[in-house]
């Protein structure tokens, strides 16, 4: 046996979604935790992200659906629009939390971060900021200590404080850190797309999601609060690159330029807005084990789908409640690390394929082919978690 239930101490790594999602479902399953999050500040700025229906109802299992939903905008439908400016369908989800409520919210990405953060806090989690971990001696080496045999996971951070624990979980993203420091070996791909996120006011017929077909690039609609959403555009064929901050509201205006109809209007919204981002399309999937003894990644670290499926955060989310789950189940921390990698790994590498098959079929054009293989993963990703 590698742990045991009474030495139920874990330090989670990172404070984004999968971090704050993980550290209040364990706690709330009876675990200490602590996490070290690298970023000095919370975020108060940034763009917005669509919950989808998988994202909504793990959310609604961690009882915080409803504080999103009162923050951010309920959507039920997708229009998408051809390269005529001509609405060609609209896609109705399914609505995974209820018939009375809606299918998927648009929601600021700091209102989220604060509403998990204030979650994780009240449930006892202690969260470190401007902190991170420098070592990770695992089992073989921490089991000759003796005064902690059921605590086999030796952290060293940042601030040269050590922490003993049962359990340390990477929830530090793409390019996660512990990955590396527990030897689990991923690559990062990039896909020739850029994307691009603005923070823009809310037009009153904005009350669905709206994706635009262009020639070469794809655009689209997000409205995230009563007064805000975000335009986004996805550009093709480029390389990954960086443009100053002065440069980006101007860009991205130029880049909507050649699509007719209603993005006209959200072009000259975008000269007004106070947020612009651009993003490289990168995705990765853990094909080898996600845990090593008594560490595991889950989130972005174990598995980046590209943001076209915007179900990277559903994704994170799920993990951290199965991975309490499954941690509640087993005696053994790694039985339960073994069995949390089994219950993912097949729903996560379907996501993060069909999101990559999406970014070829938007780089060939296809948009029509597109909008219906993301429908279709909707669909299955609407199957219980
Ligand atoms: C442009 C874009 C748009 C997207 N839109 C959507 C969308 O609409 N809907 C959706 O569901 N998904 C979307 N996604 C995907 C989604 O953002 C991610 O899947 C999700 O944020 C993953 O959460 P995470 O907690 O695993 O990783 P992250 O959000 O990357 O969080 C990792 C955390 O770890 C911290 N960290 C990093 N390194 C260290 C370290 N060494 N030590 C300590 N802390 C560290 C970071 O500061 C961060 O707080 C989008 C992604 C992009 C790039």
């Amino acid at each position: 046996m590698d742990s045991s239930r009474a030495a139920r101490t874990a330090v989670v790594v990172g404070a984004g979604i999968a971090g704050l999602t993980a550290a209040t479902a364990l706690a709330r399953g009876g675990w200490q935790v602590e996490i070290a999050e690298i970023s000095p500040a919370e975020a108060t700025s940034g763009w917005g992200l669509c919950l989808t229906g998988p994202s909504l109802r793990a959310l609604a299992e961690l009882r915080l659906a409803d504080s999103c939903l009162a923050e951010g905008h309920g959507m039920t439908t997708v229009t998408h629009v051809d390269v005529t400016g001509e609405p060609v369908d609209q896609i109705r989800l399914p609505r995974l939390i209820g018939a009375r409520r809606p299918a998927m919210a648009g929601i600021a990405r700091p209102v989220l971060h604060r509403i998990l953060h204030a979650e994780a806090e009240r449930c006892g989690v202690v969260v470190h900021r401007g902190l991170t971990v420098v070592a990770v001696e695992q089992v073989e080496n921490a089991r000759a200590a003796a005064s902690a045999p059921s605590e086999p996971v030796r952290v060293r951070l940042s601030d040269g404080t050590i922490r003993q624990a049962g359990l340390i979980v990477g929830a530090d993203g793409i390019g996660s850190s512990v990955r590396t420091r527990l030897g689990l070996d991923a690559s990062v791909d990039y896909h020739g797309q850029m994307v691009w996120r603005a923070l823009v006011p809310r037009p009153p017929w904005a009350t669905g999601i709206h994706q635009f077909a262009g020639k070469p690039n794809t655009a689209g609609f997000v409205p995230i609060s009563g007064s805000l959403a975000y335009v986004f555009l996805t550009e093709n064929g480029v390389e990954q690159s960086y443009l100053p901050n002065a440069e980006l509201a101007p860009r991205l205006q130029q880049l909507l330029e050649p699509f007719p109809g209603r993005v006209e209007e959200l072009r000259h919204l975008v000269a007004v807005s106070k947020s612009v981002v651009r993003r490289p399309v990168r995705t990765t999937f853990l094909e080898g084990p996600w845990h090593r003894g008594n560490g595991v990644v889950i989130g972005d670290a174990a598995h980046a789908p590209a943001p076209q499926m915007a179900s990277g955060a559903a994704l994170a989310i799920e993990d951290g409640l199965v991975l309490a789950e499954e941690l509640g189940r087993h005696l053994s921390v790694g039985e339960g690390l073994a069995a949390f990698t089994g219950r993912r790994r097949q729903r996560c590498r379907t996501l993060v394929e069909t999101s990559v098959a999406i970014a070829g079929l938007e780089q060939a054009q296809r948009h029509h082919d597109a909008y219906a293989l993301v429908d279709a993963c909707h669909q299955q990703m609407s199957e219980p978690a």
